[in-house]
């Protein structure tokens, strides 16, 4: 596991005028807790989850995991957005075998890991179909499915059920919370959902209106009881 320093993060995207997005942001993330960042559209919710998986630098200030300066995309954090993007040729399990092709993991190892995560999502029997086939939600589940065979310490999510139905979304929502339960993971959550911010996260951080900056910080009193 692996948590994170944030200290005096500000970004401000070129431009003209520039875009002043996130000022000033210090904050911890503790190692296995589930941290959700809340805040209207524009905030820069997904530029902080961003500087986080080392996809931005930030124009000011320092971000440290487990102790060490944060330089970058790894391995130990793995990214889950909006939009699960699979690849249309490739079958669900190919899909999730992906990541550790790229590591040169054998091919028994991979078909393992694909296996473990896709029964823990629920896609147990979609194996071999292809996202086509797949609900919004089932696709969503496989992207995280996809996440998880990596092993991250980390998950950062963006907005990841901010496109599917409803009903969905609280299985989803409830699901999550017991592949979180049962992998120790840390989780970052970015949502724009008050009742989604509250119903996962240990704890809220509430961003202001762009540029975004932390006003409040909620400890969730009563996190759904544990299974
Ligand atoms: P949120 O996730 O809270 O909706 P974002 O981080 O996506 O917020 O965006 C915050 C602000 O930064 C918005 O005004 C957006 O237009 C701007 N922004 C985001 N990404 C870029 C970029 N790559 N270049 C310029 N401006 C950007
Ligand atoms: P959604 O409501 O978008 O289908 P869920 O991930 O909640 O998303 O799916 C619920 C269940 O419905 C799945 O686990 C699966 O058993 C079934 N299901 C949904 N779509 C399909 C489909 N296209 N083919 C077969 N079963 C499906």
């Amino acid at each position: 596991m692996a948590g994170f320093t944030i200290r005096g993060v500000s970004k401000v995207y070129g431009g003209t005028p520039p875009t002043e997005t996130l000022t000033n942001i210090d904050l911890t993330i503790e190692d296995g807790e589930f941290l959700s960042i809340l805040g209207p559209s524009g905030c820069g919710k997904s530029t902080l989850l961003e500087i986080l998986a080392g996809l931005q630098l930030p124009s000011s200030g320092e971000v440290f995991i487990g102790g060490k300066k944060l330089q970058g995309p790894g391995i130990e954090r793995g990214v889950v957005f909006q939009d699960p993007s699979l690849y249309p040729w490739r079958t669900v399990s190919k899909n999730v075998e992906l990541g550790l092709e790229l590591r040169g993991t054998t091919k028994a190892g991979r078909r393992a890991a694909a296996q473990k995560y896709l029964d823990l999502v629920g896609l147990t029997g979609f194996e071999n179909k292809y996202p086509h086939h797949l609900s919004g939600g089932m696709k969503q589940r496989a992207g995280l499915a996809r996440a998880l065979a990596n092993s991250p310490e980390v998950l950062l999510m963006d907005e990841p059920f901010g496109a599917v139905d409803h009903l969905t979304r609280l299985q989803l929502q409830d699901d999550l919370l017991d592949i979180w339960e049962a992998e120790k993971k840390t989780v970052v959550f970015v949502t724009h959902d008050v009742s989604e911010a509250v119903f996962l996260g240990d704890r809220v951080v509430l961003l202001s209106p762009r540029p975004g900056r932390i006003s409040r910080i909620f400890q969730v009193p009563q996190k759904r009881p544990r299974k």
